[in-house]
């Protein structure tokens, strides 16, 4: 179903866009536009219990061995249980059995073609492994578009090694890779994350005046976004975009929701201060004051 990638739309895209600003947009998978980390739902039919899978990952991050967002990866080549059992077929049905946020294909359609003047190239740059993320988007974004961690897989279908892993700094790689092949400025990227996977591609981006968008309150990461927007719907991701990049007012935002078949219910704004405040017990350390004395 992969119609979007056909020649002729390819042409019409490039005919109405060459007078448009031009766009990168480049957004996380997991937890950004799903509901869950697929290495959950992988693990599942693999019949590795989510208990099992989440003792492995979380001791793989406290490792800090592979780039954050990696361990996934790791587990498939290094751990004996995930090694043995999965194959590409489990890769590709793990994708469709991801639960999506809502109107991912709207995101697109409203990025690609209905904000006039701007064109927006959407990307997807995930670490889990890329069968899952096409699978998951298949019809949706063009395989093309998606970029995930790749494996390479011996003539038994078991996964032989890793050819590029797209977490923590690989992100940032992918990144580079995009603007050198699209001849985009830095300033032209909009990047869309959740976790601590997406620290290092955001503070590049940030640090080249890109614009980053945090859809979590990852305590690492919203400090670090520009803006964060919270909601169930991937459509919500457009209104930081359409605030700051292209300069639309609220009325205007509502309108195209609305054109769309959309209704924003409610639109708080609000910026949150986190703070932990404990007893101050009154105990300071007492330090010898006689150093000044015996140096003097
Ligand atoms: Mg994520």
């Amino acid at each position: 179903m992969h119609q979007l990638n056909h020649q002729p739309e390819t042409d019409i895209m490039t005919e109405r866009t060459h007078t448009r600003k031009r766009y990168i947009f480049a957004s996380d998978f997991d937890q950004t536009l799903s509901f869950n980390d697929s290495g959950y739902v992988l693990a599942e039919l693999l019949g590795i219990s989510a208990s099992e899978f989440e003792r492995k990952a979380t001791g793989m991050a406290k490792l800090n061995l592979v780039q954050q967002g990696g361990e996934l990866a790791y587990l498939l080549l290094h751990d004996p249980e995930f090694r043995s059992k999965v194959r590409p077929e489990h890769l590709y049905e793990a994708g469709k059995r991801v639960r999506l946020k809502p109107n991912i294909d709207l995101l697109h359609k409203f990025l690609s073609e209905d904000i006039e003047d701007h064109h927006f190239d959407f990307y997807v740059i995930s670490a889990g492994p890329v069968e899952v993320i096409r699978s998951a988007l298949e019809g949706i974004i063009p395989a093309d578009h998606i970029y995930g961690t790749e494996f390479e897989y011996n003539k038994n279908g078991e996964i032989e090694r890793i050819l590029q892993v797209t977490a923590g700094y690989g992100k940032v790689a992918v990144i580079d890779q995009l603007l050198e092949k699209l001849k985009t400025g830095p300033d032209r990227i909009v990047y869309v994350g959740d976790g601590s996977s997406d620290i290092h591609v955001m503070l590049h981006i940030n640090r080249r005046d890109g614009f980053t968008i945090a859809v979590s309150e990852n305590k690492y990461l919203a400090p670090i976004a520009k803006r964060s927007v919270i909601s169930d719907s991937a459509s919500a991701i457009l209104i930081p975009i359409l605030e700051e990049v292209v300069r639309w007012d609220p009325p205007r935002i509502r309108e195209l929701f609305d054109a769309n078949g959309l209704l924003i219910q409610q639109w708080d704004k609000v910026q949150t201060d986190v703070l932990t405040i404990v007893p101050n017990d009154g105990v300071v350390e007492e330090r010898p004051l006689l150093t000044v004395e015996e140096t003097a």
